[in-house]
């Protein structure tokens, strides 16, 4: 499955930046069979929603920082992005995608009532997942030394139970449970990686090491080197690997 995701704070037009290439592969990239998704902030997802389901996108996710229309534009430093994109989280439902809201929560946020709102946002939008990210100290937050424990996700884990039993809300997806030791583990580098604009290959966008240059060396020999050096492989208590490696 390709990942799809983009870090620019104002994304040029979806269909112009990420449909493009797919469109102009000579052998389909996504089949029904292997569908794509695609993480916007859904700046254009309303005017581009179509588009994306024509080139074989079967997801899309969605990205809400605060249940609060001022609070997530004052973080994301766009103003009039969360009208824009529950439009976009509605017109990705008339194009008939599976359409997501993913968010980062801290303890706080939790321990607030936030996850909660965004849940209950979440299912008055209508929309099929809520993906919830334990926020993790790396970029904007790498002095947040608060961001390497795991033990309140814990917590949330129980949580969300409610929801999960609940038929009327979307399913709850805890990025935390899935890389925790009661989940799949780590899945960076061990069947997944990310890819820079530049080339170079990591096992997430979140775990900075690099492991090689697609310019200057074969992806095959890079995965194996990755693989075989970062012992990433399997469920611990600790979950993610990327609160370690750039502490
Ligand atoms: S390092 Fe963390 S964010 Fe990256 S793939 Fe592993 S669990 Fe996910």
């Amino acid at each position: 499955m390709f990942g799809i995701g983009k870090r620019n704070k104002m994304p040029k037009r979806p269909c112009d930046d990420i449909c493009s290439p797919f469109k102009k592969a000579a052998t389909p990239v996504f089949t029904a069979q292997h569908p794509g998704d695609v993480f916007t902030n859904g700046w254009f997802l309303a005017e581009s929603a179509a588009d994306v389901k024509a080139v074989g996108i079967g997801g899309v996710y969605v990205s809400i920082d605060s249940s609060q229309s001022k609070i997530h534009d004052q973080k994301r430093g766009i103003a009039g992005l969360f009208a824009k994109a529950m439009d976009g989280i509605a017109a990705a439902k008339k194009a008939d995608l599976t359409v997501g809201i993913s968010s980062c929560i801290d303890e706080q946020a939790f321990e607030s009532g936030e996850l909660d709102n965004i849940i209950e946002l979440a299912k008055r939008q209508g929309v099929h997942e809520v993906l919830v990210f334990d926020a993790k100290p790396v970029g904007r937050f790498c002095d947040r030394n608060d961001l390497k424990g795991s033990l309140w996700t814990e917590k949330m884990f129980e949580h969300i139970k409610k929801y999960n039993d609940d038929e009327k809300y979307p399913g709850i997806l805890l990025y935390a449970r899935a890389t925790s030791h009661t989940g799949l583990g780590c899945p960076g580098g061990t069947c997944y990686f990310y890819m820079t604009p530049y080339g170079d290959i990591c096992p997430c966008d979140f775990h900075s090491h690099k492991f090689g240059n697609v310019r200057e060396e074969k992806l095959p020999l890079i995965w194996d080197k990755m693989v075989q050096q970062l012992g990433m492989h399997g469920s611990n208590w600790h979950g993610c690997w990327a609160k370690r490696f750039n502490s």
